[in-house]
């Protein structure tokens, strides 16, 4: 056994990459290899370096799941191969997380191990819906207890005890249970109108609050259709925030491709809303032609490179660093890119852009830039979409410039379940659809008729996507005069 390996033992918080610590971070990216739990999002799943070995030990409804000793098992034997190990767990490893069985195994096999804590689910759901775990006047204790017995059944739990002690309570693993969770609590001498709280998701993205008593809870949540995970809080002071955020409430459906819309996503939960996530076309990564690897070497012979998108900018970088080259193969070539997200996009990277136009649409991209920077002679090189349309390379032409075009990527039509989204729409439950590209507009009329929309609003980027949408006859309810997401979000919010 190589003395030198260690187990660290961190804990997730909630799942997204914004609520795990410093410290469990700041080890996540050394890893060697990383065993996780089901619970973790790809947002915290990407922070970890690629070479790292990774491991999914979840335990999903329906599928058959790897056991607690295989689990065991796989810790061993990756310990015995590599220095760091992550084992990474949903919310806090000590609460509800199987802990003892894993360190129990480490310290048998004497193998080092570190706990780091993360933020467990109630204090995620705490936050989230207001409601303080402990005060000194109302509540001098919170009872963590689970609502579900290891195979599913309801525990065995003294409730005559729990409402005797008159704090808070927070039921994990607490769905399925409820129906005869909340009448027990009730019949051990607790108020009927006890405020009680339902947090699915807390802190993430798809996160639901619901409010109610212990009589009325579990009707609430079989109405809004409430799923796992979620906390049952019941509590006595609440201190609401998350329903004065501007887009609560409101559905809003997402067309981008499947990482763009989980940004947008976070985005809109970050303001209250709740984002419908419909795939409408996934990106194809073209940096592996050859096309691509001989333009890389004769970069620094251009006068100008145009990135077009931020996804363009980091597929290029991603591209740059698997080659093991970095921004020097721009050499003294300037930069150039069309909008604010692109060029916040570029300073990641460490490039500041030589030019931004101040309209964020190809055409005027091109006018502003001829103003300002005579390209006749010039060398420019265009890395962009091979959905990019030809006017930014035509007017650059028509003034004497050399243009070459490069594609860094291309957009394809995903086939989506239409059926889910087509319910919702027709019991009136979508507020808004957001377009960010005239692709997304062409690809989601393709699946749907345009009278699926009825009420609802739409949001366009900018006029491309616009134009796209007056062509089928739709005029967009708002259109920001900045065509970014943040943009395309304020307008949202102020059209309300
Ligand atoms: N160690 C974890 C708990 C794991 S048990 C922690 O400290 O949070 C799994 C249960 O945790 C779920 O059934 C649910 O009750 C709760 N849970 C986990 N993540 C959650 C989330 N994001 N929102 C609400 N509840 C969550």
């Amino acid at each position: 056994m190589n003395r030198k390996s260690k187990v660290y033992t961190v804990g997730a918080g909630p799942g997204s990459a914004g609520f795990i610590s410093v410290r469990g971070l700041q080890i996540l990216q050394q890893a060697d290899c990383v065993i996780y739990d089901r619970l973790i999002g790809n947002e915290l799943l990407n922070l970890i370096p690629q070479k790292a070995e990774l491991f999914y030990v979840g335990k999903d409804h329906g599928e058959k799941s790897i056991s607690q000793d295989e689990i065991n098992k796989l810790i061993i034997k990756k310990a015995k191969i590599y220095k760091k190990i992550v084992r990474l767990k949903g919310g806090d490893p000590m609460i509800f997380g199987r802990a003892s069985e894993e360190l129990k195994c480490l310290t048998d096999n004497n193998i080092d191990f570190e706990i780091i804590p993360g933020i467990t689910a109630a204090s995620a759901a705490a936050a989230s819906c207001g409601v303080v775990l402990t005060d000194r006047n109302t509540a001098s204790s919170v009872t963590y207890i689970t609502g579900q017995a290891a195979d599913g059944k309801e525990v065995d739990i003294d409730f005559a005890s729990l409402v005797k002690l008159g704090g808070t309570i927070v039921f994990y693993m607490a769905v399925k249970n409820m129906d005869k969770i909340c009448p027990r609590l009730i019949n051990a001498g607790l108020s009927a109108d006890t405020n009680a709280f339902i947090v699915a998701n807390a802190c993430l993205a798809n996160q639901r609050i619901v409010k109610g008593t212990v009589l009325d809870i579990c009707r609430k949540c079989t109405d809004e259709n409430i799923e796992p995970p979620a906390v049952l809080i019941i509590g006595k002071d609440c201190f609401s925030w998350f329903e004065n955020l501007p887009l609560f409430g409101k559905n809003i459906v997402v067309t981008r491709d499947s990482q763009g819309n989980a940004e947008l996503a976070c985005k809109l939960a970050a303001r209250g809303a709740r984002a419908i996530e419909y795939p409408a076309f996934k990106i194809q990564d073209l940096t592996n032609s050859e096309e691509f690897k001989g333009i890389v070497k004769e970069i620094a012979n251009f006068d100008w490179v145009f990135f077009t998108s931020p996804k363009g900018v980091k597929l290029f970088f991603g591209a740059l660093d698997k080659l093991n080259k970095d921004a020097r193969v721009f050499g003294a070539a300037k930069i150039a890119c069309i909008g604010s997200q692109t060029a916040a996009e570029l300073d990641n990277f460490g490039i500041k852009a030589d030019f931004t136009p101040e309209i964020f649409t190809s055409i005027e991209f091109a006018k502003s830039f001829i103003k300002e920077h005579n390209p006749a002679g010039k060398k420019i090189l265009l890395l962009r979409s091979v959905l990019a349309d030809s006017q930014l390379a035509e007017k650059l032409s028509a003034c004497r410039a050399q243009v070459r075009g490069v594609s860094t990527y291309s957009a394809e039509k995903v086939k989506n379940d239409v059926s889910s989204l087509a319910r919702q729409f027709k019991t009136d439950e979508i507020d808004w659809i957001a377009f960010a590209s005239s692709f997304a507009v062409k690809c989601f009329f393709e699946d749907f008729d345009l009278k699926i929309i009825g009420k609802t609003k739409i949001a366009s980027i900018g006029p491309t996507t616009t134009e796209a949408l007056k062509k089928i006859g739709i005029t967009p309810t708002v259109e920001p005069a900045e065509h970014t997401i943040d943009g395309l979000i304020d307008a949202m919010e102020n059209a309300k």
